[in-house]
């Protein structure tokens, strides 16, 4: 198959990138470069920045019937090759296809639809004075208009997924916008960008600039007529980029990394169904949701009966080749990250960690023998503050932490600088009220895991996030709120 020759979309045109340097896109399930991105640099930020700047004006006012209906359209085209997409989020993330389009694609083509219709039902607040001492009778509205350009940075993960549930929004909301997917998986963004001038958006609306992070990234986070960073990462990106957000007092919202709890009680049900869900928040997608649950608390009394059940359930979990239907997990999205992985589960072991399963690569014949491969791995017998349990891995690997009473189990699960999802699995509806009050998370999922509704607002707590996304969050976000008083 000839390699793939990625462009930038600015101004409503696929370019190259202006300085004609390119980057290796790798498939991770062979190891093999099967693309090339754009390696562009500031000039082409500012490109995209003055093509934003210039649309910026007309699509605030364009009709919100109209940018819906725009949405809507970009939407049909993705679903209508959806078979075509998710082939590529595969081959460029190392996921199985089977998830790519059960989850990323159909995901994507939801958020679309989602601040489409969101838009279209946005309404504002008003408040009315009753006469006071001065005697005065007034109205309030608030008027929330676009911010103008706005700058969309999503990571590598959930790729076409967590660019659209940025952009979605952000161009609802009357913004125009210059986007940078992550440079590991930057194919289905490309894809998009295509679709987007088939769809009809106004040129400069919608700009995509690919490459790398520290020079098309903090270009976009610097440039100063830039009003909005809304970014998806790792934590330390994001104090980069909060650092150089400042001093320019831009507006910012940061999705950052997890070390996420599954809190396991003796009276959970754990029928099938629920073991299933249990074992999915560990390994779906290889361990990289930032979502997963990588901490696994459970009860003592329960312990060993569980540990058994789950290890079984885990070890029958199939390593395989992404494009094989019957794989549950495919590669680790790169060799560095596969290195990272490999090295976090080496130190697992030195800190005094008992590997109950996996901790190896796993060696695929065929077409896939020199991917990054990763056996599902869970480790246990290590305190909640042994790296292993505090640094987000962000690969297949689950840590086993036994836990006495409830006290100790929320000990232990706010017993981390992330603060993003936990997920409670108990039948004692008190207890499950009472923990979730108290766990430290933006987002807690009682006998359940990865359930979104896209009107809840998303995002975590403590390093793992600043502000929200979804629903009227997103639209918020993406808006100036003006107060108009009217005395009459
Ligand atoms: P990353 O921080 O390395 O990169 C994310 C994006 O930021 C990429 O597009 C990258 O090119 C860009 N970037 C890098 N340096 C930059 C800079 N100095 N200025 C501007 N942009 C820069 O993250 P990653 O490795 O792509 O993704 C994995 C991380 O993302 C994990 O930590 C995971 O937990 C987190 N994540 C969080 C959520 C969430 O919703 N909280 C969702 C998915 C992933």
């Amino acid at each position: 198959m000839p390699t793939l020759r990625l462009a930038n979309l600015i101004d409503g045109r696929l370019q190259p990138p202006l300085h004609d340097a390119w980057l290796d896109v790798h498939e991770p399930a062979t190891g093999a470069v099967f693309a090339h991105c754009p390696d562009s640099s500031a000039a082409d930020v500012d490109a995209a920045v003055a093509a934003a700047s210039r649309a910026a004006a007309d699509w605030a006012n364009t009709p919100i019937e109209e940018r819906a209906h725009l949405l809507h359209r970009l939407a049909d085209l993705i679903e209508a090759r959806l078979e075509e997409f998710a082939a590529l989020e595969s081959r460029d993330s190392g996921k199985p296809v089977s998830l790519a389009r059960k989850l990323d694609i159909p995901r994507a083509v939801s958020n679309l639809r989602y601040f489409a219709a969101a838009i279209m039902g946005w309404s504002s607040e008003s408040h009315a004075m009753e006469p006071g001492t001065l005697g005065a009778s007034a109205i309030n509205y608030t008027l929330r208009q676009p911010l103008g350009v706005v700058g969309c940075i999503s990571p590598w993960n959930l790729p076409l997924y967590l660019f659209t549930w940025k952009i979605a929004p952000a161009l609802a909301a009357g913004n125009t916008v210059v986007a940078k997917p992550s440079e590991v998986t930057p194919c289905t963004a490309a894809l998009l960008g295509e679709l987007s001038i088939a769809a009809g958006f106004p040129p400069g609306v919608l700009n995509i600039v690919q490459g790398r992070g520290p020079t098309v990234g903090q270009a976009i986070v610097e440039h100063p007529a830039v009003q909005a960073i809304s970014f998806t990462g790792s934590t330390i990106t994001g104090a980069q980029i909060a650092s150089a957000a400042a001093p320019q007092f831009k507006k910012v919202s940061l999705e950052m990394g997890g070390k996420n709890p599954a809190i396991v009680f003796a009276d959970a049900n754990l029928d099938d169904a629920n073991l299933d869900t249990i074992v999915r928040s560990g390994f779906a997608n290889q361990g990289e949701i930032c979502l997963c649950g990588s901490r696994l608390l459970v009860q003592k009394s329960i312990y060993e009966t569980f540990r058994e059940r789950y290890i079984e359930r885990v070890q029958a979990l199939r390593v395989g080749d992404p494009n094989d239907s019957e794989s549950n997990l495919g590669a680790l999205v790169s060799r560095a990250h596969f290195d990272k992985v490999s090295a976090c589960i080496e130190q697992a072991r030195v800190e005094g960690g008992h590997v109950l399963c996996g901790g190896h690569a796993i060696t695929l014949p065929g077409r896939c023998a020199d991917g990054w491969f990763m056996a599902p791995t869970v480790i246990e017998g290590l305190p909640s503050s042994a790296q292993t349990n505090q640094q987000e891995i962000f690969g297949p690997v689950v840590s086993l932490i036994p836990f006495e009473d409830e006290a100790e189990a929320l000990a232990i699960a706010n017993d981390s600088r992330y603060g993003l999802a936990a997920s409670l699995w108990t039948q004692d509806l008190s207890r499950a009220h009472r923990l979730a009050g108290q766990l430290d998370f933006g987002i807690v999922w009682i006998n359940c895991w990865l359930l979104r509704d896209l009107r809840t607002p998303f995002g975590g707590a403590k390093q793992s996030g600043v502000g929200r996304e979804g629903g009227s969050e997103a639209l918020h976000f993406f808006t100036e709120p003006k107060n108009i008083c009217i005395r009459y």
